[in-house]
């Protein structure tokens, strides 16, 4: 067998922005408006199945629906944590690359996470994505249809808890969201449009999530699109921090901190400091102190913490701080004025936590 080339996912609807859809059911001999239609399936019914667009004649939805709607994900296997409130599921793309994502359903609000390349380059040590290396970016309806498939299980009652509806997504699956930015964009686009040409997420409910890429923190402060941006910090001294998140030797500490005041400035929204607590690593009550500085030198009001426990990783030597050194790290940033909220490790039992997604197909 010749080895998978690798080539570019099937263009899909959810490639395309409003415009480009009527462009594209013009090109396949049909009327502009049914673009709207199938918009209308998609989006808010959240249906790619022609069977059920029966306000179409069937003849015009089965070929638009062959050619505009390619099955992009298939469900390989999925895992529930937290009586089923917690679901992995791990897709396979159309040239069998793997990627997973993960809904966690809580009261009033539910979450999906979602994976934005199959893999990731940055190779932080203590992330099992990280030590996979990048196998390619995702194409916007890959991103799309993960949001879709929750959406919808989550609308039709799949879910325990009964009938829901979708409120969150965040980019903290597979992959640098901000590496993959133009497609990252463009979901970002579809999710935030109100129906029927988009998911009618609100922007402040989609958090993209950052090892700190400068630039692109910038041009996405430009878009004008308020999502929230997640910062992974995980240190304050360029020292231990070039040792965590490898692209610290590109943008430093300083650097990505000034990105992430500039995002604040230009959207309003208030940004959140990852910071994975691991054990005798980056954890001490002096970088605690460190980072409360850095971030109120800043300014007040602008930025909330997010430690988060340490997810065990296959092969990783590193653990989670213990909960006393935890509680002291968090009090002292407290102390700063900071607002600091530990993250729960919701999934880490299905590896379904962050840092805890490698796709392996066992
Ligand atoms: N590449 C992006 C998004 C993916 S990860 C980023 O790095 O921000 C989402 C969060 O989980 C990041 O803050 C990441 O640093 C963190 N994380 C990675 N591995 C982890 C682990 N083993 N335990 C806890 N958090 C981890």
């Amino acid at each position: 067998m010749t080895p998978a080339r690798r080539g570019k996912p099937p263009r899909h609807f959810a490639d395309l922005s409003p415009a480009e859809r009527a462009d594209a059911v013009t090109e396949l001999g049909e009327k502009p408006f049914r673009a709207k239609q199938l918009a209308t399936h998609y989006f808010a019914h959240l249906s790619a199945d022609a069977a059920e667009m029966t306000d179409l004649p069937k003849a015009t939805r089965d070929h638009l629906v062959a050619d505009l709607f390619p099955p992009l994900l298939r469900p390989i296997r999925t895992l529930e944590a937290d009586a089923g409130t917690t679901v992995k599921t791990l897709w396979s793309l159309y040239d069998g690359v793997k990627v997973e994502s993960v809904l966690m359903r809580y009261p009033g609000r539910s979450t999906l996470c979602v994976s934005s390349q199959a893999g990731c380059g940055m190779a932080c040590p203590f992330c099992a994505t990280g030590q996979q290396g990048l196998t390619r970016n995702l194409s916007t309806a890959e991103i799309v249809e993960q949001v879709r498939h929750a959406a919808r299980a989550l609308q039709r009652g799949e879910i325990a808890g009964g009938p829901g509806r979708l409120t969150n997504v965040v980019f903290m699956g597979m992959g640098e969201p901000l590496a993959n930015y133009r497609t990252v964009l463009e979901a970002v686009r579809r999710f935030v449009a109100p129906a029927p040409d988009g998911l009618g997420l609100s922007a402040r409910n989609v958090t993209v999530s950052t090892v700190g890429l400068v630039p692109a923190i910038d041009k996405l402060a430009a878009t004008g699109i308020p999502v929230t941006l997640a910062l992974s910090l995980h240190a304050p001294d360029d020292e231990l921090r070039s040792e965590l998140v490898p692209i610290n030797t590109r943008w430093t500490v300083d650097e990505a901190l000034d990105a992430a005041r500039r995002y604040f400035e230009a959207t309003g929204r208030r940004v959140s400091i990852e910071y994975a607590l691991i054990k005798d690593m980056n954890d001490h009550a002096w970088r605690a102190d460190l980072l409360g500085k850095k971030l109120t030198d800043r300014g007040r009001g602008w930025v909330h913490v997010n430690p988060i426990p340490l997810n065990p990783t296959p092969g990783s030597i590193w653990t989670a701080s213990d909960p006393a050194v935890e509680a002291e790290f968090v009090a002292r940033l407290r102390a700063h004025g900071i607002p600091t909220t530990v993250r729960d490790t919701r999934g880490s039992e299905i590896d379904g936590a962050c840092g805890q997604l490698a796709a392996e197909d066992r």
